[in-house]
């Protein structure tokens, strides 16, 4: 008989696949000597990628056993889990989901063998005349980009039943998969949501039901991950937000723009104040610019040769026509800007500028607009319209190195005082094939930006090729309470925008240069930024950022004059109290201080007013009584001073 992978590294049931001669293979093929055979265990990402997809088979075979007229379309593994999509009459249900949940059970109980069958491109045809999805991927559509063909040979796998031996369905697919259905655990796996789906991903083909699941290996891994996904779902900025009372996105407004509400727009001012002091401190000069302009500034910068899919279109301004209809005078397109830097370029390009004025810093809260489509927009993390706090940095090539250097370390110092403090960098590389400048010049600044980096002792990743066509990138990769990483500052390097504004500086030695451009967003957009801190503290801001800092709490109404005293004093240090003087008790007036997620109360009653003093209670709950009044006002000034989270 002869030998296969199985008989080389299976056995374990955490051994799910193979690495042969470095391709991953189905634990059954057949191996000769020679072949280098290892294991891929179902703990490594290929394995659990394999685990996923041999999940959505089971899927599919499940959909189509209880839907018999589901054509298939595509159901690779994602992040997290895996799905398929399928043209079904009706949209499935959540009912549906828990019944085909059954039917799965009772395929995977089964331990139906995936067998690999290799067929030729007729036959393929013939077999699956019953599939036009999957006909049209025989027939290259989708090309080499989806999992079910695009190997060097055409395949299908079929699920043969353990003890008959007899075909029970089957798909087209390169696979591989693990060896049977009952490597898939029963109890580890989860049919999450359904949502339309267009064929490939194109708006112009069909409209498709995707079904997603997620799957692991362990029983105990699903729980953690619907734990992850229950924690994620309460930290959402988006309900936060509206049950915070800090911004919403009016209908009538339109989607992806939103409104702060004054609490929202207490964070904000202070997110914007204290990062305006450190720009300041760091050498930034302030601007201001408009948010529409002349369409001729955006031909200028190319934005409207290679952005304009993300641009708003142009309004036409000053036309002059008469009562006839007669054009007297042609209008002129403005559009709502995408960007900041044509006009900052404008800037430095008002006057002759010296080297003895360089490194020059041009910092604004720009607002922009951008067009996303309605499908993408999400909350305050993907919108319409947000304002990037956004710098432009204009030096000589020799000041590069030292400005990148104190630039990463700005960047990573202001982050880290907003409370976000583990983070990996990311470095953009050169694609030949789609960019602007020389070797040299993309060689020496992407050399420059890896040394910035390594000086961090952060990880560095490389994004090979990943970089605009005007410049390599570093961007700043952060994670929050919960381990989810968020892409937060990006820096820059632009070889394309001085040459096409024609930038120039005089140099010491009376020539005329071309200054290095460094485009660079701390917080992305303090929209974005602000939904990310409010999802990493989950709305638990820590006291410098929190709307209100402090409520005060009478145990009666007669308590209340003594502690608007209290709130006088707080206020006149700059803190802000509010004083709860409503009809309810005192233990209502506590909880709704929780629910708001106020960082601290100070409730007096008799005893208070008679020492002059307060009971201090903390967020966590934990309460210290007595304690004197000006004693309590220093705490609390100096907690929020120091910045930090209690
Ligand atoms: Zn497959
Ligand atoms: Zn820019």
């Amino acid at each position: 008989m002869a030998t296969t992978a199985f008989d080389v590294v299976g056995g374990d049931r955490s051994i799910v696949v193979a690495r042969i001669n470095g391709e991953l293979r189905d634990l059954a093929t057949e191996v000769s000597d020679g072949d280098v055979v290892e294991p891929v265990g179902v703990n490594t990402p290929e394995g659990l990628a394999v685990l996923r997809h041999s999940t959505a088979h089971v899927l599919a075979q499940a959909v189509q056993t209880t839907f018999p007229e589901a054509k298939l379309g595509i159901g690779p593994p994602i992040k997290d889990g895996f799905y398929y999509d399928f043209e079904v009459e009706t949209p499935f249900t959540p009912d549906d989901l828990a019944r085909l949940e059954k039917t799965m059970v009772t395929i995977i109980k089964a331990g139906q063998r995936f067998q690999r069958r290799v067929v030729g491109e007729d036959a393929a045809a013939r077999e699956l005349a019953g599939e036009p999805f999957k006909l049209r991927l025989i027939g290259s559509e989708g090309g080499a980009d989806v999992m079910e063909v695009g190997g060097t040979e055409l395949t299908i796998y079929d699920n043969v039943d353990a003890k008959s031996g007899e075909r029970c369905w089957g798909d087209l697919c390169r696979g591989p998969h693990v060896p049977d259905t009952r490597y898939i655990p029963q109890n580890a796996f989860k049919l999450m949501r359904t949502a339309a789906a267009y064929w490939l991903g194109d708006q112009k083909n069909e409209q498709l039901q995707r079904v997603y699941g997620t799957a692991w290996p362990s029983k105990d891994e699903l729980k953690a991950h619907l734990t992850f996904l229950e924690e994620a779902e309460r930290r959402d900025h988006r309900r936060l937000g509206s049950e915070l009372d800090l911004f919403s996105f009016p209908e009538e407004i339109g989607s992806g723009l939103a409104v702060f509400h004054p609490k929202g727009g207490v964070v904000r001012r202070v997110m914007e104040d204290y990062s305006r002091r450190r720009h300041e401190e760091a050498g930034y000069e302030f601007v201001n610019t408009p948010h529409i302009t002349k369409g001729a500034l955006f031909e200028k910068s190319g934005h409207l040769d290679w952005y304009a899919e993300g641009m708003y279109p142009p309004m036409q301004l000053d036309a002059d026509v008469d009562a006839d209809g007669h054009v007297r005078k042609q209008g002129v397109d403005y559009y709502l800007k995408p960007m900041n830097c044509p006009m900052h370029n404008l800037i430095f390009d008002a006057r002759g500028r010296s080297y003895r004025e360089l490194p020059l810093r041009l910092f604004e809260f720009g607002t922009v607009y951008r067009y996303e489509k309605s499908g993408v927009v999400q909350g305050l993390t993907r919108a319409r319209g947000f304002t990037q706090d956004d710098a432009h940095i204009y030096c000589t090539k020799e000041q590069m190195p030292d400005e990148l250097d104190r630039l990463l370390t700005f960047v990573l110092d202001l982050l880290r005082d907003y409370g976000l403090d583990d983070f990996y960098l990311e470095l953009s590389t050169r694609d030949p094939d789609k960019s602007v400048g020389t070797d040299e010049v993309w060689v020496e600044a992407t050399e420059t930006l890896r040394l910035a980096a390594e000086k961090q002792q952060l990880d560095l990743v490389m994004d090979e090729g990943g970089a605009a066509f005007y410049g390599p990138k570093i961007s700043v990769q952060a994670k929050d309470a919960i381990g989810r990483t968020w892409q937060m500052s990006t820096i820059q390097v632009d070889f394309n925008l001085p040459e096409r504004f024609g930038l120039e500086y005089q140099a010491a030695d009376g020539t005329r240069q071309r200054p290095v451009m460094i485009h660079r967003a701390l917080f992305g957009s303090i929209e974005r930024f602000f939904a990310v801190l409010l999802e990493h503290y989950a709305g638990a801001f820590p006291p410098w950022l929190a709307p209100v800092q402090v409520i005060g709490i009478p145990v009666t109404d007669a308590h209340n004059d003594y502690l608007q005293d209290v709130a006088d004093k707080l206020r006149a240090r700059g803190v802000r109290i509010e004083v709860d003087t409503a009809d309810d008790r005192m233990q209502k007036k506590i909880r709704t201080a929780q629910k708001s997620k106020v960082p601290f109360m100070l409730i007096a009653g008799d005893d208070d007013v008679a020492a002059g003093a307060v009971s201090f209670r903390y967020r966590d709950g934990t309460q210290k009584n007595g304690v004197g009044v000006e004693e309590a006002i220093d705490e609390i000034v100096a907690i929020i001073a120091s910045r930090v989270q209690v």
